[in-house]
């Protein structure tokens, strides 16, 4: 059933401590690799899609600003698939709010199109349970997929065999078992300026030209096991140096990219230099970055304020934010 007065979703961001880096397939938003992430509570996003009878084409608005060019395509592009699956051709109006920095490697794009996907699906009416909306939301941006949940999510990569039906069923997230883990990501925001080479761009790159690609992907598999089974015992210890050593792996999977996809700057090397300190002090935090600059320490929860504050010292005059694991995407009660 359709909502006629439209509907809004709230979704949050989320860090991969597994990362996703490497499309299989560009167009269905299948990757190499099976990746698994905290989402936070922190940096909502919240999007209202409503249908509009009389609109020739679809309008959307991020942040009070009507977009354009790439993201105006991108989000137009999402909302032609949810038609074609609704079976409507009513065009919509968006409207979208990012408390994230946008395309700074924050995973504005994973919020964005959780909360798109929750919202579209229920202004069109698609009536798709949690599993369905994580499919959904991969074919608007692949680590979308884990916004859909809370908590730490799973996306799977699916199998590499099959039709295009199959190999989209096959890829999802999930969310994934944790015992009695007390954790939290201290972010540092270094730079919020969108990035100079967009994520996609990047790892289309690495995929295609660097050697150290396939050795990756392979040794993270290994990691994803290891990381479930940590997460299983509540290993906060085990989580933070298996989501490190996965981070500076596709980070030199970037580096040996021909060009070089370089994201880390001197200020991400010096709190990596603060991160190393805390270990040496007796604290258990460990390092992950995206395709940017900016650093997420993860901790345990009741570690956080001493952590925030020493990567405060390392990176003066930057915003340092902390988060624990938050919800997934929903409905909001508004104006449905
Ligand atoms: P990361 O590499 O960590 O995922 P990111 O998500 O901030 O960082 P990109 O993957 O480059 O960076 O995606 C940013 C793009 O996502 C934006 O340029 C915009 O096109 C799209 N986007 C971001 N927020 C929204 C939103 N609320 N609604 C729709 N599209 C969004």
């Amino acid at each position: 059933e359709r909502c006629d007065g439209g509907a809004t979703a709230v979704a949050h961001p989320n860090i991969a401590l597994i990362k996703y880096w490497g499309k299989r397939d560009e167009r269905l938003f299948l990757p190499w690799t099976d990746s698994l992430s905290m989402t936070l509570d922190i940096f909502p996003t919240t999007t209202r899609v409503r249908l509009d009878a009389a609109a020739g084409q679809d309008t959307v608005t991020l942040d009070g600003v009507p977009a354009y060019g790439q993201t105006l395509r991108r989000v137009t592009a999402f909302l032609g698939l949810v038609r074609e699956r609704a079976g409507l051709r009513q065009r919509a109006v968006v409207q979208s709010r990012n408390t994230v920095p946008t395309g700074a490697g924050l995973a504005s794009s994973a919020g964005g199109f959780a909360a798109l996907a929750v919202a579209a699906a229920a202004a069109y009416g698609l009536g798709l349970d949690a599993r369905g909306l994580s499919r959904l939301a991969r074919r608007g941006s692949g680590s979308a997929s884990r916004s859909v949940f809370g908590g730490f999510a799973l996306w799977h990569a699916g199998d590499a065999a099959g039709t295009d039906a199959e190999a989209d069923l096959a890829s999802y997230a999930e969310p994934v078992p944790t015992a009695g883990l007390d954790a939290a990501l201290v972010v540092a925001v270094l730079d919020a300026g969108p990035k100079e080479v967009s994520s996609r761009a990047a790892m289309r790159r690495t995929v295609a030209t660097s050697p150290l690609y396939r050795p990756w992907a392979r040794s993270s598999g290994e990691d994803l096991a290891e990381m479930r089974a940590a997460l299983l015992r509540g290993d906060l210890p085990a989580v933070g140096e298996i989501a490190e050593r996965n981070a500076l792996g596709m980070h030199a999977t970037m580096l040996a990219a021909r060009p070089a996809v370089r994201y880390l700057s001197p200020a991400t090397l010096t709190v990596l230099d603060s991160v190393l300190q805390l270990r040496r002090e007796g604290v258990a935090a460990y390092a992950t970055m995206d395709a940017g600059p900016n650093v997420k320490v993860l901790c345990a929860r009741a570690d956080a304020q001493r952590v925030a504050g020493v990567v405060r010292a390392a990176a003066p005059g930057r915003a340092v934010h902390i988060a624990g694991p938050g919800p997934g995407a929903r409905l909001t009660g508004g104006d449905r």
